[in-house]
């Protein structure tokens, strides 16, 4: 193995495993908006259908890892599960949690998004077309589909929480 290779097997090694604590925190913060969110069903439903994504893609990811011969970095998975607790209590504190929890949702599924992006390109520039693969073409819809939904689905959510706080013994906040 070269100098070159050894850099970019590397590099995607440390790629992989920041992506597998990154679906760590999502997987986190995701589990802890859905179990608050009392009456809005939709956006609740939504978000446990992107747990369950997310915990695959946590599996896949772990698949590459091994192919590799690395493996993930559990203390960097307990950094980022800790951050995404504090983030979602920040929230709870909010009286329109259900809002800011829609835009940190839709900030953090472009952080996503970015990240496999570079992830494929990392893959390809090592030589393995696999995960390049999985990333391109089952991770990244899943990432994409998300912020697009959080995307079309913004107005009507934030129009029902307005809605809700004018009436009286009504909870808005999730
Ligand atoms: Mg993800
Ligand atoms: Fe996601």
């Amino acid at each position: 193995m070269d100098m070159m290779e050894k850099t970019r097997s590397e590099r995607l090694l440390q790629w992989l495993r920041d992506a597998h604590a990154m679906e760590a925190e999502a997987t986190t913060m995701l589990t802890a908006q859905a179990s608050r969110l009392d009456n809005y069903p939709q956006l609740r439903q939504r978000i446990e259908e992107h747990i369950r994504e997310t915990k695959q893609q946590s599996q896949l990811l772990e698949s590459c890892l091994e192919r590799l011969g690395g493996s993930p970095s559990t203390a960097k998975n307990v950094i980022a599960s800790g951050m995404a607790a504090m983030h979602a209590a920040g929230n709870s504190a909010m009286s329109d949690e259900v809002v800011k929890g829609m835009g940190i949702s839709y900030a953090f599924e472009h952080v996503e998004i970015s990240a496999y992006r570079s992830l494929i390109l990392a893959a390809e520039a090592a030589g393995d077309t696999e995960t390049a693969r999985i990333c391109r073409d089952e991770i990244l819809p899943q990432e994409v589909a998300m912020a697009q939904w959080l995307y079309e689905h913004q107005d009507s959510v934030v129009q029902n929480f307005l809605q809700r706080e004018q009436e009286p013994d009504v909870q808005a906040k999730r």
